[in-house]
């Protein structure tokens, strides 16, 4: 599948289950999030296709560390020296020094249930016993808290936004007026919503509607997220319109 241009130095990378972000800065080429385990080759690809070289990747921001996020950081770190990112709070699971923590399916309404039963099928995973299964082990070299600023996008600053799960962050670029949500949001038939699968759904849904105050309060046009097409223009409007439906 081709990578799709949210705007001129943004893309995104579909995968058949999660996406990608890759951002530019003139040469230098930040990922954020990096597919499923086995999608290296398919992110390089994309990469060229933006006109740029694998080699050029210099950061892999991980929103958190389910497998369809984080399944090829450590194929792409390992062939590029790219420096990987994470919150501090998922770290030790991305490394794998630390079992991954199941979602709480029990407090998932019954479509959520069917969704995780469907998704992980093949697995044998049920959410009668819910597991999310580990993405291949990954170095973390950096770290990151709320208001961190990392340097891409000039300047993207780390909010920290637990619930789905503890070391979720998502990514603000004021500059570009750019919102990365990571799964505390996917953007659904009816417009964005929290994600599913979560640790704790309560604090999943307060922080989707810290998200869309924050987009709204800062006038964001694109919000890329964890699932579910991007929003190029007009995201902050969107936000609201989703806040006023979930509060
Ligand atoms: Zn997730
Ligand atoms: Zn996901």
């Amino acid at each position: 599948m081709e990578p799709q241009t949210v705007r001129p130095q943004l893309h995104m990378i579909p995968f058949p289950v999660g996406q990608a972000f890759l951002w530019q800065d003139g040469e230098a080429v930040t990922l954020v999030d990096t597919g499923p385990p086995g999608g290296a080759d398919a992110v390089e690809a994309a990469i060229r296709h933006c006109g740029a070289e694998p080699a050029a990747l210099r950061r892999i921001v991980l929103t958190h560390f389910h497998p369809d996020h984080a399944g090829s950081a450590a194929e792409l770190a390992a062939r590029h020296g790219a420096q990987v990112v994470a919150h501090r709070a998922d770290a030790a699971v991305i490394r794998g020094e630390a079992p991954s923590p199941p979602p709480d399916m029990a407090a998932a309404p019954a479509w959520e249930r069917a969704v995780f039963d469907q998704v992980h099928a093949p697995l044998g995973i049920t959410a009668e016993a819910p597991e999310i299964p580990l993405a291949p082990p990954c170095r973390v070299d950096r770290e990151v808290a709320e208001g961190d600023v990392l340097e891409f996008g000039g300047g993207a600053t780390v909010l920290s936004v637990p619930g789905h799960t503890e070391g979720s962050i998502a990514l603000l670029l004021p500059e570009h007026r750019t919102l990365f949500t990571g799964d505390a949001a996917a953007r659904t038939e009816d417009g964005p919503a929290p994600g599913v699968f979560n640790q704790d759904r309560a604090r999943t849904e307060a922080t989707f509607l810290r998200l869309c105050a924050l987009g709204a309060q800062q006038a964001v046009e694109t919000v890329c997220f964890g699932h579910g097409a991007p929003l190029a223009t007009g995201g902050g409007e969107t936000l609201a319109q989703a806040a006023a439906r979930y509060s």
